[in-house]
């Protein structure tokens, strides 16, 4: 899932500030489960808002990253001057391809791929290499949860399990090791794996998937 967390009010506030009637709409997908875009958020910080001075109330779209979602609301996001969205970075911006004649002011900073471990607590899983070579790490990815995205680690500064750049991480290393030696494969991370080919992450840029067989 996409994880992210609510934009600081005062920031909101200050970006909304020259206008008055604001739909604020949330997300009922991967922000409804970090709890920083769904239904209740949407009507909190509708709520909040209206405190300030602003005419704002809320409607939540199951999932504003596709447009037929998004569409069925034209009626509702175009009666308001300007919309607030608490989706993620996605669905502002193809909410924002449907309405281009909108504002439309994020409420949610995207912070990345991850995964509820305890109520409270989401962790980064995946960087989108666009290659996935996880299994060769036990399913621990190196690439996003060692600090330095080391394919042939560990770097030889951890202490105690922990990452030596950031000490209350563990080393994903560690980790890999110990996940490794438990499915008795530890022979396997003797290999030596040459760079990675990062043509397929996102530092070329923008990405896009095109399936032949379903596409119209
Ligand atoms: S190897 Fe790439 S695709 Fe696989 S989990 Fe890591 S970042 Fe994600
Ligand atoms: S201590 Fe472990 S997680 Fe941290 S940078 Fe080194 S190998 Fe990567």
């Amino acid at each position: 899932m996409i994880v992210g967390e609510r934009k600081p009010l005062s920031i909101v506030i200050e970006n909304l500030s020259p206008w008055r009637k604001i739909l604020v709409l949330g997300c009922g997908t991967c922000v409804t489960v970090c709890m920083s875009g769904g239904e209740k958020e949407a009507q909190e910080v509708a709520a909040i808002l209206r405190l300030r001075g602003f005419q704002a109330r809320a409607l939540t779209i199951e999932r504003q990253c596709e447009m037929e979602f998004n569409r069925k609301f034209a009626e509702e996001i175009n009666r308001e001057e300007v919309v607030l969205s608490l989706a993620c970075g996605i669905g502002v911006q193809i909410l924002s391809d449907l309405f281009p004649q909108k504002p439309i002011f994020p409420g949610v900073n995207t912070t990345f791929m991850g995964a509820p471990i305890v109520q409270g607590l989401w962790e980064e899983r995946c960087s989108g290499c666009g290659d996935c070579i996880v299994h060769l790490f036990g399913n621990i990815c190196p690439v996003t949860r060692c600090a330095k995205s080391l394919l042939n680690g560990p770097c030889g500064g951890s202490q105690k399990g922990k990452c030596e750049v950031k000490p209350e991480r563990d080393c994903a290393w560690q980790l890999i090791y110990d996940r490794m030696r438990e499915q008795g494969r530890l022979e396997e991370l003797l290999r030596i794996h040459p760079p990675k080919d990062w043509s397929s992450s996102r530092y070329g840029g923008q990405r896009k998937m095109l399936r032949e067989d379903v596409y119209l």
